[in-house]
């Protein structure tokens, strides 16, 4: 690892283990097993500056960089996979449109409070009959006057329950294409018509709410529009290349741990008289898992340090969100199998980072997304289109 990191974020990377160790660590089983929510463990992450790599200093943030960011979200997830998309969800993905497209005064009100973790935050996008082709989205939101009057619904909305704002994507122009008429704004829980329908019952990521919302004739002051009206598909776009380095990197965190815990226990557990490790079945099993770890490791880097330099990187985010997802739940299905039986076990982490994992082919893009941009950004740089 030496060579892929500076000796700075080697030394962020300990700092952040071990603070995620002292105040994350005790509560993950409660998270999984309970499902209590990990919101004060994301103050705490706010308190500690380490919501704020990728926002400057004048708005309350280190500006450190998404490569620190991943840093963050690899080591939390390697402990808790829900805190880290608690975290991700509110500082990455409602936070950086706001960065980049937000007000002055959105952003003394809105983003910083997210970024000290005294507030939270959610991203609308998804709805029942629009998930992978976003622009097919059926919300409204029609300017009357001097508001915005929202109707239409959204769902597997993280934090959605909890949240104190969300970044909503509606239509403001129905009769244009949604590449045009749709437009970014804030809605907050307490404005009358916002309603929390219920908390989805996931497969895994216990502990955080991914909840259906809906909006009926909700009205929203014209000053909570993010960036201009019409603006709506840029904002979403331009956010989905940090989102998708973040995902990456929480998909590692993942990865990691069940690849650690199948080294372990392939070093101690003993059959036939002897280690299991000493079996290639297991053995290879555990070279494989480390090719696909680094491999990972090395496009989330290319990913993470093209976005630092301001480069764009929607092919290259692709690229690792998408080999990290697919191999990672490679790598929990071989983790489980080294594990035999006991991986089986609900009482056994492997059991439940099995069940985590599984959802970054679907969020933030699904595998099959990926690699139609893939493919769309390579025949544009050849020009082949
Ligand atoms: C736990 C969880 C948390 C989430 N959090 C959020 C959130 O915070 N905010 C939010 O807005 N959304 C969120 N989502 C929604 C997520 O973004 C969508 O699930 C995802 O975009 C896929 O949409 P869909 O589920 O409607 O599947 P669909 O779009 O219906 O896709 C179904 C299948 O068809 C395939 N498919 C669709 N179109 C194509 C195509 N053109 N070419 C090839 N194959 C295609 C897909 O790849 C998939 O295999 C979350 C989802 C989950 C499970």
């Amino acid at each position: 690892m030496d060579l892929l990191y500076t000796p700075e974020e080697e030394a962020f990377r300990s700092e952040v283990r071990e603070f995620v160790a002292a105040e994350l660590a005790p509560v993950a089983n409660r998270i999984e097993k309970e499902e209590i929510s990990p919101r004060e463990f994301v103050r705490k992450l706010g308190a500690r500056g380490y919501l704020g790599d990728l926002y400057p200093p004048e708005i309350g943030g280190t500006g450190r960089g998404i490569v620190h960011d991943t840093i963050v979200s690899e080591e939390v997830a390697y402990v808790s996979p829900a805190a880290d998309a608690m975290r991700a969800v509110s500082t990455v993905f409602c936070a950086a449109p706001l960065f980049r497209f937000g007000s002055p005064r959105q952003q003394e009100e809105f983003l910083r409070p997210l970024i000290t973790g005294e507030k939270l935050g959610a991203i609308g996008i998804s709805e029942p009959n629009a998930g992978s082709d976003a622009a097919g989205m059926q919300t409204r939101a029609l300017k009357m006057g001097d508001v915005y009057v929202v109707n239409g619904q959204k769902h597997w909305i993280t934090n959605g329950s909890e949240a104190d704002l969300v970044l909503l994507f509606a239509i403001t122009n129905p009769d244009v294409h949604a590449h045009q008429g749709m437009s970014a704004f804030i809605a907050q829980p307490s404005r009358p018509g916002f309603t929390v329908v219920q908390d989805m019952a996931a497969m895994g990521l216990h502990g955080t709410s991914h909840a259906h919302l809906r909006f009926d004739d909700m009205g929203l002051p014209l000053d909570h529009l993010v960036g201009e009206e019409g603006n709506g598909f840029h904002v979403l776009t331009d956010e989905l290349a940090s989102e998708r380095i973040d995902i990456t990197s929480r998909t590692l965190g993942c990865a990691r741990r069940l690849y650690e815990e199948a080294l372990r226990h392939s070093a101690r557990r003993e059959q036939f008289g002897r280690k299991i490790r000493t079996f290639e079945g297991v053995s290879f099993k555990i070279a494989e898992m480390k090719i696909d770890l680094d491999a990972a490791r090395l496009l989330l880097l290319r990913a993470a340090r093209m976005y630092d330099q301001g480069l764009p990187v929607v092919k290259e985010a692709a690229i690792a969100k998408l080999f990290a997802a697919e191999r990672a739940f490679q790598i929990a299905d071989k983790s489980l199998q080294i594990h035999g039986g006991l991986g089986y076990s609900k009482d056994h982490v492997v059991e439940k980072f099995f069940r985590d994992v599984r959802v970054f082919r679907l969020g933030g893009g699904t595998d099959e997304i990926m690699k139609f941009l893939i493919q769309r950004e390579e025949y544009r740089d050849f020009g082949l289109m």
